[in-house]
């Protein structure tokens, strides 16, 4: 059974880098019918936040890539002691009583120099045990059998055969002096628990992966398959990083900023595999059938954008991905995706329920070919869903022109023998142009200072059309009002 595990620490916000990472996990687990565990590596009790947590867990949901187990490390500490404890009775772990030195001009709080004092991997079990029950702090290190003059050697999924000689590799810790586990022996004795077949993961892992794997053999457990991924880079060939590139970096930027889920996740995608084909838009369904392990390059994924340019805060392949998925996703389901945009920003209209759900719709049909996130509708489109909205400067200029706002006035008026089942396109093309005839202006400064008047914008959609798409009512009220 393939069981994959995404285990982000909840030190901070979620990486991209670290939601392509889940969506790689995700893929794969799921094309060979397995399981996905989120392992929370909360281990880290004075860094790991429940924001943080809360943050992780939200920003996955919004990927719409459901997992199937979660588990948190700082409820495994059972498991890590007992797999402290049986490591040091088989003499694959030592107690190395060194007192760590505090170098005053480290930024470390403490350096625990592996091997300074070598004579500790050669106490003898009876003293190191008096010892530690005499109360003597100690840390607890791997016992790396350096002398069998191995050549550790492992298959990476991207990165092909990978070997170390062990004789590099340093007496690592497993658990602090405080009794608490490392990263390394958590993370092994995890993996053991939750039977994981396959690790996918960052290439800033991979050296680890060395020690992981003595540390598997120490546990008798078959080390799983390793799979290293390679590093995402800001505009400027640099790690991609918050600190230096901002909030790009964070996945909950994304769905803020109006993504769309499985948007992200087609883009995030494309950041170091591709389809043979050089296809780049997918259905999570066609992501499914498409993607694979051996697509993903070896070479580090550059992440495109201008912080200092609104249109561009992200990449602007991954704004026209979402935009392209906004295009075609069931028009339902993308009314539904606005709706909660709009809630959130108390602009959710009650005309919506009901008769007013067709218009909704029709609405957000046409607006869709124009608007590359769900933002814009919220934004750019704020006049088709709610009352409030803006007037652009252009658009206030099309009202000032000549006899405009009398004009809408009269339209206004002239409206009022209407209801809506005669209130379509056709009836206000004849009632414009009508108009416009009888008192020897252009349609054009009318139809101009209708969508000003409509919409506070001076361009859009078709102007006839969005009489019909605000309804009867709305459109009155608007005229009058200018
Ligand atoms: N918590 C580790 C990290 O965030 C997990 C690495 C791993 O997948 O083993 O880097």
């Amino acid at each position: 059974m393939t069981r994959v595990r995404f285990a982000p620490a909840p030190t901070g916000f979620l990486h991209i880098g670290g939601a392509r990472t889940y969506i790689f996990n995700w893929l794969f687990a799921r094309q060979q019918g397995g399981k996905v565990v989120l392992r929370i590596d909360d281990t880290d009790v004075e860094r790991s936040t429940k924001e943080a947590i809360k943050s992780i867990i939200s920003g996955l949901l919004f990927l719409e890539l459901p997992w199937d187990e979660t588990y948190y490390q700082s409820g495994a500490r059972e498991f890590h002691d007992k797999g402290a404890e049986r490591l040091l009775v088989t003499g694959a772990a030592y107690r190395d009583f060194t007192p760590p030195r505090v170098d005053p001009s480290s930024t470390e709080k403490q350096v625990s120099p592996w091997l300074a004092n070598p004579g500790m991997r050669e106490l003898s079990g009876e003293e190191s045990r008096r010892r530690a029950e005499a109360g003597e702090p100690f840390v607890l290190r791997f016992r790396v059998p350096r002398e069998s003059g191995r050549i550790l050697e492992f298959q990476d999924m991207i990165f092909g055969s990978q070997s170390r000689a062990i004789e590099d590799i340093e007496d690592f810790a497993l658990c602090r002096s405080d009794g608490s586990p490392t990263y390394h022996l958590a993370s092994c004795v995890d993996d053991v628990e939750l039977e994981i077949s396959h690790v996918i993961r960052g290439q800033d892992h991979l050296t680890n992966t060395f020690k992981h794997i003595l540390l598997f053999e120490a546990l008798d457990f078959n080390p799983p398959t390793f799979g290293h991924l390679p590093l995402l880079l800001g505009p400027d060939g640099s790690k991609l990083s918050k600190r230096k590139h901002g909030p790009v970096v964070s996945l909950t930027t994304y769905r803020d900023r109006g993504f769309l889920g499985h948007g992200l996740v087609n883009y995030l995608s494309l950041l170091g595999w591709s389809a043979k084909d050089d296809r780049e838009i997918f259905t999570l369904d066609e992501l499914l059938e498409t993607f694979s392990i051996s697509g993903i390059q070896r070479g580090n994924a550059v992440v495109t954008f201008d912080e200092s340019d609104d249109q561009n805060w992200a990449d602007p392949k991954a704004l026209w991905v979402n935009g392209q998925h906004l295009r075609t996703i069931d028009v339902e389901d993308l009314a539904h995706y606005i709706e909660k945009h709009l809630l959130a920003e108390d602009m959710w209209n009650p005309d919506f329920v009901g008769e007013g759900r067709d218009r909704m719709i029709a609405t957000v049909d046409m607006l869709r070919t124009r608007y590359v996130t769900l933002r814009d509708f919220i934004e750019k489109g704020a006049a088709y869903f709610s009352d409030e909205f803006a007037i652009e400067e252009k658009a206030r200029k099309n009202l000032d022109k000549g006899d405009a706002r009398t004009l809408l006035h009269e339209l206004a008026k002239r409206f009022k023998s209407y209801d809506e089942d005669t209130f379509n396109e056709d009836n206000v093309e004849k009632e414009v142009r009508g108009l416009a005839a009888e008192r020897g202006v252009k349609p054009g400064l009318i139809i101009n200072a209708s969508r000003a008047a409509l919409t506070g914008q001076s361009v859009g959609p078709s102007a006839f059309w969005i009489f019909i798409a605000l309804g009867l009512e709305h459109v009155i009220k608007r005229l009058e009002q200018a």
